[in-house]
């Protein structure tokens, strides 16, 4: 049974706003089910607070924290240490607290890895990978990706400077991987769905009830694994990869692992994966 005594150490999540997320419900449950003596408590913090608040962690007991919006990029700036993903991504969203020491992750890439490999059973070796969508979360799985096996690595976004601002991050600090800009240019973009065999939605585009389908429908083929990043509702990129039999996922796995990766930070423990994942589907219920 969840108690709370004069040892119990604190994690927070950082954003603005925050009322509406499930990684309160998500780590609760899992400190309650490992026996480690935290709990997660939701910081809501505008954007002019952000410095006191994140300093001020060490030393109200906090162990680490998560950051979403809109704060994931401007935090890295009060933080003591960050990590070599985050530096690359350009982006926080855990935070460990150490001996005092603010440490700064980014687990949204390498939950997005997680997520493929262990829900999708998908093998990166000689991939075909395009992304659309080169903002915060976008870079997160492109880094990630880019570190694995693959054969190439395609990135399209409608802001072409931030699509090819993404590309040259990749290529200088990991030169010997295949990554190319794709215009928006129908034509360009088809070809280059056709030829890869994991596309990967990471723009806001299919989380509007009327939002359409972010690519036409019949560039979707044989053999393309498809993953969109939006979980609240399944898009109609999902919908439609499904009727014609793909292997197509919503985001939902991604959020799952990128906060088991900050629980095994925060504790050290083995994340209770089933656990946290129940929880996932019991507050999209809601
Ligand atoms: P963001 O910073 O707004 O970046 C999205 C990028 O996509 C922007 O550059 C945007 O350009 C571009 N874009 C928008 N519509 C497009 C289209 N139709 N075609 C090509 N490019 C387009 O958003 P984000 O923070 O990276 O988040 C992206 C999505 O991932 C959101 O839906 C978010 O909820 C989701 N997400 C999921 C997880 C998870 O754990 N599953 C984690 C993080 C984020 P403009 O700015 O010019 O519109």
């Amino acid at each position: 049974m969840f108690s709370i005594n004069g040892k119990t150490g604190l994690v927070g999540l950082i954003g603005w706003p925050v009322g509406h997320s499930f990684s309160p419900a998500m780590h609760n449950r899992a400190f309650d089910m490992t026996g480690a003596n935290l709990v997660y408590v939701p910081l809501p913090t505008a954007r002019d607070d952000l410095s006191a608040v994140v300093r001020a962690l060490p030393k109200m007991g906090f162990v680490g924290a998560n950051v979403t919006i809109p704060h994931k990029e401007k935090v890295i700036r009060f933080l003591d240490e960050i990590s070599g993903d985050a530096k690359l991504i350009g982006a926080v969203n855990t935070i460990s607290c150490v001996n005092g020491i603010l440490k700064g992750y980014n687990t949204d890439g390498a939950g997005f890895l997680s997520a493929l490999i262990e829900e999708l059973h998908f093998n990166f070796t000689s991939a075909k990978v395009i992304v659309i969508g080169a903002g915060g979360a976008g870079r997160a799985v492109c880094v990630k990706v880019a570190e694995q096996p693959i054969a190439s690595l395609k990135i399209t976004d409608i802001d072409e400077e931030r699509g090819r601002r993404l590309v040259n991050d990749i290529q200088e600090n990991i030169p010997d991987r295949l990554v190319e800009f794709v215009p928006k240019e129908d034509s360009r973009l088809e070809q280059a769905i056709g030829e890869s065999n994991l596309l990967v939605n990471a723009t806001p585009c299919g989380m509007k009830k009327e939002d359409p389908c972010i690519i036409q429908e019949d560039w979707l083929h044989e053999g393309l694994t498809v993953y969109d990043l939006i979980y609240h509702r399944l898009t109609p990129l999902v919908d439609k990869s499904r009727k014609r039999g793909l292997t197509a996922e919503p985001g939902l796995s991604m959020l799952l692992y990128q906060a088991v990766l900050a629980f095994e930070l925060w504790t050290g423990k083995k994340a209770p994966v089933d656990v946290m994942k129940r929880v996932l589907e019991e507050e999209i219920q809601k």
